[in-house]
């Protein structure tokens, strides 16, 4: 089985994450979108919230598992027994810590492998970033986030 984990953030879901998913998802027989815990980052949504949303967004595919995990990416992958990492490249700065990133999962990761798709131009403005700015202001999202979740994120 050709596992790969989609690890992110996902605070919250974009449509850059999903077209990724789905250009990825030929490649694998087994995708996980796995929502990393990071104790240190504030996130602006919970971790259920996100979790929900994503349910919400692949639930229709068999393909598409979601999950979430604590603590190193390289043992969440061990535990799922997942081989590959999918990542996503917007520009020249998310090359340049993604690298590095890459490099030591393949060392303390037994030659676990970092799969990076390169942003459709269409997306590449879009991060989850700039959506949690625009949600604060109480501007408009709706053409960065699933249409399934604006009404739920606009109260
Ligand atoms: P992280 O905090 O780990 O960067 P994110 O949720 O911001 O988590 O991003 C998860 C992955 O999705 C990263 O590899 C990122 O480069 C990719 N990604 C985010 N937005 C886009 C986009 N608009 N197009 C393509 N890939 C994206």
């Amino acid at each position: 089985m050709r596992i790969a984990v989609f690890p992110g953030s996902f605070d919250p879901i974009t449509i850059g994450h999903i077209d990724l998913v789905y250009r990825a998802k030929d490649l694998f027989d087994e995708i996980i979108v796995a929502v990393g815990v990071n104790s240190k980052k504030k996130s602006l949504f919970s971790l259920e919230q996100r979790l929900e949303w994503l349910n919400l967004v692949f639930k229709y595919d068999e393909t598409i598992k979601v999950d979430s995990f604590e603590g190193l990416t390289v043992n969440f992958c061990k535990k799922k027994k997942a081989r590959y990492l999918l990542r996503g490249l917007r520009n020249a700065s998310d090359f340049d810590y993604e690298k590095t990133i890459s490099q030591l999962n393949h060392i303390i990761g037994d030659d676990l492998e970092t799969l990076f798709l390169i942003s459709k131009p269409e997306y590449s403005h879009i991060s989850s970033s700039i959506v949690r700015e625009i949600i604060k202001g109480e501007g408009d999202v709706s053409k960065f986030v699933p249409e399934l979740i604006v009404k739920k994120i606009i109260k």
